[in-house]
């Protein structure tokens, strides 16, 4: 059976699997492993009000070191199918791009994964470590029955790995730009400031809010939360809405709100920058302005992944492939390597991004071959050493 990175790839996109359907992609996944001699589970988490979904976990090998391949095959709606120029689950190539929904993000890196997986086997059936496959169905919905579960059954199962690569879309432009070793966390949170209602006439007899609103958001933004660390920028806070609602431009409202989204890097814990936040509010308020703080829990903590042994496979492996000497970041969204990281090393290197979840979205063929041959390069350099 053919088994290169855009057959598989093909085969991957032909599956519907719009969060939370499983659309046989892994289905698909598990007979090819388990053909090449991996042992594969199939478990399926619920949880009241989300849909159940299916995962997939697999390994070859039972001996150390394990490195993990994670990823997902459930992709995001195609949005109005006739915009696209080709069926975004018909897996076509056109142009030397093979188009549909998830080329991308991320089910062409996780094509790449298995075919330098499989190709690895192939060549070193007697290797002495293990090769692990956690994929799941649910990463762009809730993500509630997905990673994080399957770690922790992983882990209750007494799995311990060494390494992970989670293979999400990390190039901005070309293949080889950027590994993301890290990211930030994201803490949100929403100010309350109590007034009284009243006639603008009658000012006295009323207490605008307005005027309180803008003195905490003008404490919480006069300084900056830190200048960045050696792999972070500085952390951000942004202001993302302010809402008053008040439709008469003879009244004086009664309350004023305001929602506020901060990216913070390794100098911060949610907690710490809970505390710094309220300090700057309460210094800001004095005695005079009447408000209340909510934040928002969170599981988007910063982490970092140091640049050793194994970041360093991984840029040598894309040096080698395309010449690029990859940027080591920290930017963008966070990712499921906030849950990876709690159990082993991770680093993010996958295709280039630039149509994730965009119609037509589309990969270049040229670049499935080359990130296998990253992959397997990765597996050459990790259990040599
Ligand atoms: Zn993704």
């Amino acid at each position: 059976m053919e088994r290169s990175p855009l057959s598989l790839a093909q085969s991957l996109l032909r599956c519907p699997s719009v969060t939370p359907e499983e659309g046989g992609a892994l289905a698909f996944i598990e007979g090819v492993l388990k053909e090449a001699g991996f042992e594969v589970h199939r478990p399926v988490f619920s949880e009241p009000g989300t849909p159940d979904v299916e995962n997939l976990y697999a390994r070859y090998g039972t001996g150390e070191p394990y490195l993990l391949f994670a990823g997902h095959t459930d992709v995001v709606p195609p949005g109005d199918a006739s915009r696209w120029q080709y069926d975004p689950f018909g897996g076509e190539i056109h142009g030397g791009e093979l188009y549909g929904r998830g080329a991308v993000d991320m089910k062409g890196g996780i094509a790449c994964m298995m075919a330098a997986a499989l190709d690895f086997i192939r060549a070193n059936p007697d290797f002495t470590g293990s090769i692990g496959f956690l994929i799941t169905g649910d990463e762009e919905g809730p993500a509630v029955n997905g990673t994080v579960k399957l770690l922790e059954w992983a882990k209750g199962r007494g799995e311990r790995f060494d390494h992970c690569i989670l293979g999400e879309p990390t190039n901005p432009n070309q293949l080889g730009d950027m590994i993301k070793i890290g990211r930030r966390g994201s803490l949100t949170g929403r100010i309350v400031v109590e007034g009284k209602q009243g006639h603008v006439a009658y000012p006295h007899l009323a207490d605008n809010p307005i005027p309180g609103m803008m003195r905490l958001l003008e404490g919480l933004l006069k300084e900056p939360l830190d200048r960045g660390t050696e792999h972070f920028d500085a952390s951000n806070l942004e202001v993302t809405t302010v809402d008053v609602g008040n439709p008469a431009a003879n009244v004086i409202p009664a309350e004023a709100r305001a929602t506020f989204n901060v990216r913070f890097n390794d100098l911060w814990t949610p907690h710490s920058l809970e505390a710094d936040i309220e300090r700057r509010l309460r210094e800001a308020a004095g005695n005079t302005v009447r408000y209340a703080l909510t934040v928002e829990p969170t599981n988007a903590v910063a982490f970092l992944t140091p640049p050793n042994d194994f970041v360093g496979f991984v840029a040598d492996a894309i040096k080698a492939a395309t010449g690029s000497q990859p940027k080591l970041s920290t930017t963008g969204g966070t990712s499921d390597a906030r849950f990876i990281v709690k159990h082993c090393p991770v680093v993010e290197f996958g295709l280039v991004g630039q149509t994730m979840h965009q119609i037509d979205e589309r990969v270049a063929v040229a670049d499935l071959d080359r990130l296998a041959t990253i992959y397997r390069k990765v597996l050459d350099s990790y259990f040599a050493a």
